[in-house]
């Protein structure tokens, strides 16, 4: 698809306007947070700043338990803070503007907090545990860690739908009527328990059309987002859901657990070779205390950020095959491709992303090469015009 060929598709002139503002704004935002992050971060681990703060906490008259607690709460506490800055002025400000993020402050605050509640136990217990390791097997610790990390990632992934989603969200399973006997009949060719495939209220925070796949075996749920089943045409829908009925027919769920659990191990084992070396570099000393646990924690950020390219385009991939699944089982593709153009317009996407900004930022392929892919299947300009005509009203 070439620029120009968005308004034959009726993509939205006002959010495209709106978009070629909002998305470069992103970028700069997320290039600024990236570099300015790791500068600091790396100032602190070789400064010695991290060392003279675990002193001030191994001096005070408690348990080594508890100052190394203590000492990992102040870090998580600073790092929270940092973020809530950076997302404040680049993420939710912006996105307010641009009417693309409806949550108010309040309700936005509200969610970082809980976030931050629900993560500072699993922070300050995983570096008391990793802390433990790296004392009873200095050169070993991987072995343990790597084990620890992969069970509680996969009992994470498990949980979320039914003990963390609830706290941000309402799911509710479909409620009777014609819709829900449409996308009946289409997940029973996937295997798939309608009764799995619930209605969230995502409006409440944002604009954006959405829907997703979550948790695994017994806790898998498909959720579709409350604007998404008010704005758009029954056959868009179905061809959302058809999408992510793929990643449940294609076992893409599984592939990733145990694709992110073997890559996990990966850089685990890589940051246990480095971390001697640069201890010694930056001064900690070896055996390790809890001091070396930031520097360890850069090495994986570090390590999984040069990863990003090969995990995005192993992502791209999978949403290609969904998008070719969901067109084979659908009979409509202008359905689809209506779809795409509204996805994209209610998220400000950009449809027309630099290489660059595709390789290291895009999960899904570019919108205009999923339009493309339904255009070979048949899909047809005038008539998914007509579908977005037909349901633009009700959206606005
Ligand atoms: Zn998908």
């Amino acid at each position: 698809m070439q620029r120009g060929d968005e308004w034959v598709w009726g993509f939205a002139p006002h959010s495209r306007r709106l978009a070629q503002c909002y998305r470069p704004q992103v970028y700069r935002w997320t290039a600024a947070r990236t570099a300015a992050s790791g500068a600091v971060w790396v100032l602190a681990v070789f400064s010695g700043a991290f060392h003279t703060l675990h002193a001030f906490f191994a001096g005070m008259k408690a348990p080594g338990w508890i100052a190394l607690s203590a000492f990992l709460l102040c870090i998580y506490i600073l790092v929270a803070l940092w973020n809530l800055v950076w997302q404040y002025a680049g993420s939710y400000l912006p996105g307010r503007r641009f009417g693309l993020i409806t949550a108010t402050p309040d309700q936005w605050l509200r969610d970082r907090f809980m976030s931050f509640a629900l993560t500072a136990p699993v922070f300050v217990g995983g570096g008391l545990m990793l802390q433990q390791f790296m004392k009873a097997r200095p050169h070993r610790w991987w072995v343990r860690w790597s084990l620890l990390w992969v069970v509680g990632s996969f009992v994470l992934i498990y949980a979320f739908p039914v003990l963390i989603l609830p706290l941000f969200c309402n799911a509710e399973p479909l409620s009777e009527g014609s819709l829900r006997e449409r996308l009946m009949a289409l997940s029973e060719t996937a295997g798939f328990d309608v009764r799995n495939i619930c209605a969230v209220d995502l409006s409440r925070r944002t604009s954006a059309i959405n829907a997703f796949v979550t948790g695994i075996g017994s806790t898998r749920k498909i959720m579709l987002a409350d604007n998404l089943l008010k704005g758009a045409a029954p056959a868009e829908v179905e061809a959302i859901l058809a999408h992510e009925l793929g990643h449940h027919k294609l076992k893409h769920i599984s592939a990733s657990v145990v694709r992110t659990a073997s890559l996990s191990v990966l850089v685990i084992w890589a940051s246990a070779r480095l971390t001697p070396p640069l201890a010694d570099v930056a001064g900690y000393g070896w055996p390790p205390t809890g001091a070396i646990l930031p520097l360890v924690g850069l090495l994986w950020v570090v390590m999984w950020g040069l990863l990003t390219p090969v995990v995005k385009a192993i992502s791209r991939r999978a949403e290609k095959q969904c998008d070719d699944y969901a067109l084979q089982v659908c009979s409509d593709p202008s359905a689809f491709a209506a779809a795409m153009v509204r996805a994209a317009d209610s998220n400000l996407a950009d449809i027309f992303p630099s290489r660059a900004v595709e390789v290291l930022l895009f999960s899904h392929p570019p919108v205009t090469a999923r339009i493309a892919a339904a255009r070979r299947r048949g899909a047809q300009p005038e008539r998914t015009r007509s579908i977005l005509r037909e349901y633009r009203a009700s959206n606005r």
